[in-house]
């Protein structure tokens, strides 16, 4: 037998569990991950009236569904390590909603000992809790302490041990869940004992709740134990579903919560909570709320406060965003003058270093804007957004937390959908969390502005506010009715439901933020940089090879030494004249001359390209949004980042390349060009908002949403929704103009 005893410190986030686990294992601690996924494990070792103990801080959780990674995490490790004791950490200041958890732990029949934590807020708040009574009502002990000062420590670890060390076996605990449902859990009850099925793991009348709440990860279980006997049980869940939708107009998920509130609430009804004589003050949090989240003030502020993360991210990251750019245009540079000229060069500077500095280019903006995140969710505003915001959100199939994403994404013109989809973290329901950061990035993000911009100005310079005051509605009503559309096909089933609660306000500490801040960009660091490289030499692969025939090399050499015989003199001046030298008008014009060709041999070469090929092919169905082969390389160019596209344009046209910041004569010359008009210009806009995201974000979307899947469906439907709308806009505009 193992000579330590294992506990674990469960509870909701932010009931003090890390409080809690740092005042028992001190510094004896090691951070890793559980397997396979990235939801941080906490483990460390105390000593207790010499017991060793192995001290384990689970993620928190409100609930011990299969909704979310951490209660899948946290529910496998409770069942399958099986700790001698779980310390279940309750905010004693938010006992009713915390206990809603303390009662599944309960049910799931493991050893529990609850600690009645953060007492000292209780009583500022004027309230005292009976824990003795809770203790005897609940049949586990209860012991108040104060994680922050290690006050009831020694008390809480003497009972954990007696739990511990206690030879039977707690039973798990039963509550009635009204007579339909009971009369059907105790059928399944029945024959799930009689089958031993997963009995191993879990005691079976939980088993026969999770088949009732249709939990996918037992449901699964299920099917691979013994598919005759799941079956049997998701017949009788399917029959008590229906009897509950034709009686009760509800489903048995839906009825499990509410009972287990109920008896909550009960509970809570045997005089646990006494408050003192002005026990209907308001207290702080919620005098704030009467003005936070007010009717008419409660938007106002919000968007007040949105709006300011958005300028903390991105106007005090330029920075440091400038700091990363000089960086990696620092060893382009290098680069530049150490390699020879040639693919080699080319490789490292267009694959490799515009590659890598692409991703770690966002780091900046990121921490910038994980930081304003972790401020508004570790004072618990955030809580209040997604609050006000839900039920219009909900008409979507989204949360009210999705406004957060969208807004980071660009929502209102430059974001970046890549700390956009990782923002979505803060959705505790899967369903919504997926549609958001599937539609995140239609938003306007900063790369596609200077796309924009140079279509504006080139074919709309006259009515540029106006337009992108249109184009950021556009992205809005696309995201929402694309979010719609996808929670009716493809990401179908109920929203989750989700208790709406309103945790009281915290002053974050420094340190918390700071540290929160680190997780999450390290994690992007990680995860986006492994991937990115290789893509990238994709990318740039693609546009350069397979480069220009032997025969048109010579062709342009040709041109070139023609040009340079013509005028001898000139020729022998340019070869002479250093880099910035002032050159006399024939000479001038003969540099000139040689540029052309060199632009006109890019072009070339671009055609000819991989990217080149596939825009030529693509001009047959591209047409019909009026996209031409110029136009489809530099969409596929766009795929690595969007700005890209209008370098690529540059290119395209012969005009070299053209800086997205400073378009020169671009505009001019498209506007020019016979196969552009505005309305093609128009269509154009469109595409680029909707079409694929760039590399960065698809990585990030498979990683968020666990998924290769999700990544290549992201692409295939963006593109063609994008294309849709776009050959709508030229073909409908067509008719008008
Ligand atoms: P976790 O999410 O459960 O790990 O919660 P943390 O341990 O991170 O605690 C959340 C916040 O509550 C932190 O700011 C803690 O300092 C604070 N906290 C934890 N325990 C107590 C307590 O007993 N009293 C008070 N006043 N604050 C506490
Ligand atoms: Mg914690």
């Amino acid at each position: 037998m193992n000579d330590s005893l294992t506990v674990a410190l469960a509870g909701n986030p932010n009931s003090g569990k890390t409080t809690m686990f740092n005042a028992l294992t001190g510094a004896r601690q090691h951070v890793g991950n559980y397997p396979g996924v990235t939801v941080e494990k906490k483990e460390g070792h105390c000593e207790h009236n010499s017991d060793k103990l192995h001290v384990v801080d689970l993620p928190g959780t409100y609930s011990l569904t299969a909704y979310s990674l951490e209660e899948v995490v946290a529910r496998d490790f409770l069942v399958h390590e099986r700790p001698e004791v779980t310390i279940d950490i309750v905010d004693a200041s938010n006992l009713e909603r915390n206990l809603y958890l303390a009662l599944q732990f309960l049910e799931l029949g493991i050893p529990v000992v609850i600690a009645l934590n953060m007492i000292d807020v209780a009583k500022s708040r004027g309230m005292s809790i009976d824990a003795d009574k809770l203790s005897e009502l609940l049949g586990v002990p209860v012991v108040p302490v104060v994680a922050r000062s290690s006050k009831g420590k020694t008390e809480l670890m003497d009972a954990a041990l007696s739990v511990a060390k206690k030879q039977q076996k707690q039973q798990p605990f039963e509550i009635s869940y009204g007579e339909d449902l009971d009369s059907a859990i105790s059928e399944m009850k029945a024959l799930i004992s009689k089958a031993h099925f997963l009995t191993d793991t879990y005691p079976a009348r939980w088993t026969a709740l999770k088949y009732l709440e249709e939990d996918k990860q037992i449901l699964e279980k299920g099917r691979e134990t013994d598919p005759q006997v799941a079956g049997k049980l998701e017949k009788i869940v399917e029959r008590v579903k229906h009897h509950i939708n034709t009686t009760m107009d509800t489903y048995p998920e839906a009825l499990i919560a509410d009972h287990r509130y109920g008896y909550i609430h009960a509970i809570m009804k045997q005089d646990i909570l006494q408050r003192d004589d002005n026990s209907d003050r308001m207290y702080f949090s919620d005098m704030i709320d009467k003005v936070l989240t007010n009717r008419i003030l409660g938007p106002v502020i919000m968007l007040l406060i949105l709006m300011g993360l958005y300028q903390f991210t991105f106007t005090y990251s330029e920075v440091p965003v400038g700091w990363c750019e000089s960086l990696f245009g620092w060893l382009g540079g290098v680069a530049d003058v150490a390699l020879p000229d040639g693919l080699l060069k080319s490789l490292v500077i267009s694959g490799v270093i515009d590659g890598v500095g692409g991703v770690m280019g966002f780091v900046p903006l990121i921490m910038f804007m994980f930081f304003g995140i972790a401020i508004l969710e570790d004072t618990g505003y955030l809580a209040r957004v997604a609050f006000m915001l839900d039920r219009v959100f909900r008409i979507f199939g989204l949360h009210g937390s999705s406004v957060m994403s969208y807004i980071v994404s660009g929502g209102i013109a430059g974001g970046c959908a890549v700390p956009g989809v990782m923002a979505t973290r803060t959705l505790r329901s899967p369903r919504e969390r997926l549609a958001t950061l599937l539609t995140a990035p239609f938003m306007n993000c900063g790369a596609k502005l200077p796309v924009m911009a140079l279509l504006i100005a080139a074919f709309f310079a006259k009515h540029e506010a106006f337009v992108m005051f249109v184009l950021t509605l556009l992205a809005w009503a696309v995201a929402l009715m694309a979010s719609r559309l996808l929670r009716s096909t493809v990401i179908t089933g109920e929203s989750t439901p989700f208790v709406m609660e309103l945790p009281p306000y915290r002053l974050p500490t420094m340190r918390g933020l700071l540290i929160h801040t680190w997780e999450r960009t390290w994690q992007y660091i990680r995860k986006a940089g492994t991937v990115i490289l290789g893509i990238s030499i994709l990318v740039w692969a693609m546009m350069t090879f397979p480069g220009l025939s032997d025969e048109s090399v010579q062709q342009f050499d040709q041109q070139r030494k023609a040009a340079r015989t013509a005028q001898p003199e000139a020729a022998q001046e340019l070869d002479a004249a250093a880099e910035d030298a002032e050159l006399s008008a024939a000479a001038g014009e003969l540099q000139e001359t040689l540029e052309g060709i060199d632009r006109k041999e890019a072009e070339t070469a671009l055609r000819n390209s991989v990217a080149g090929r596939v825009g030529t092919f693509l001009e047959g169905v591209s047409s019909l949004a009026g996209f031409d082969w110029r136009t489809n390389i530099a969409l596929v160019g766009g795929f690595a980042a969007k700005e890209v596209i209008v370098s690529t344009l540059g290119t395209a046209y012969s005009l070299g390349e053209v800086d997205p910041e400073e378009t020169g004569a671009l505009p001019d010359t498209l506007a020019a060009s016979p196969g552009w008009s505005p309305l093609v210009a128009l269509s154009l806009i469109v595409f680029v908002m909707f079409y694929a995201p760039c590399f960065v974000v698809v990585v990030c979307i498979v990683r968020e949403a666990g998924s290769w899947k999700w990544g290549a469906f992201s692409m295939v439907f963006n593109t063609v929704l994008a294309f849709a709308l776009a050959v709508a806009v030229y073909q409908l505009g067509g008719l008008f103009v």
